[in-house]
């Protein structure tokens, strides 16, 4: 029982009750809430995990996006200090209306490598007609810029995050991110964070 629900927690990025008791229905039954909630309240990573304020009171009325690669997000999570590789950043990308989110392991914030990191991505799913950024529009009007070098035919403008409490929602992301990297490196007694991002992409 107990290697199950571990294996469940693990495999859910550290998740809560809810996604590991899907995760557990995938295989197995009669594991009770009770069981979940109890190996959870006692996971020594998820204690360590920081407390981030909520936000209680705000009402927030997001930009709605009707269609796929309209509105775009690029963010730069700071992993100087624990580098590896000459890798000190992890560019975040995300769709705007499905919030599918790819992960890249970068080694500078330089407009260029950042533009090229994401030409990657738009080959794949699609160009944005916006781009956005938590880093300001100055860095995204860089990047655009740099863009326009590789794909001239590529029209984009860069917007931003029209609500503060909308920036504030991404950087709790962000910070999970890094939560879910930390604690897959110690899962897995690895430094290799570059590799570790691939995994924690799809939890
Ligand atoms: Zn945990």
């Amino acid at each position: 029982m107990f290697d199950i629900v571990r294996s469940s927690h693990i495999a859910t990025g550290h998740g809560g009750r809810d996604r590991m008791l899907k995760e557990v229905k995938k295989k197995y039954a009669n594991i009770s809430v009770q069981t979940i909630e109890q190996f959870k309240s006692l996971c020594t990573q998820c204690q360590k995990k920081r407390v981030r304020p909520k936000t209680t009171g705000v009402v927030v009325r997001p930009i709605l996006t009707k269609d796929f690669a309209c509105r775009g997000q690029v963010d730069l999570v700071d992993m100087q200090s624990m580098s590896y590789n000459g890798y000190r950043w992890i560019m975040v990308y995300q769709d705007h209306l499905t919030k599918f989110c790819v992960l890249h392991a970068v080694k500078s914030k330089r407009p260029v490598e950042i533009a090229s990191q994401l030409l990657d991505i738009f080959l794949l799913f699609g160009a944005p007609a916006i781009l956005q950024s938590d880093n300001g529009t100055e860095f995204t009007a860089n990047v655009i810029c740099e863009l326009k070098e590789f794909w001239p035919a590529r029209r984009m403008v860069h917007g931003k995050p029209r609500y503060p409490q909308i920036q504030g929602s991404v950087e709790r992301a962000n910070g999970d991110i890094k939560d879910m990297l930390v604690a897959w490196l110690t899962d897995n007694e690895s430094q290799d964070w570059v590799a570790g991002i691939k995994f924690v992409q799809f939890q």
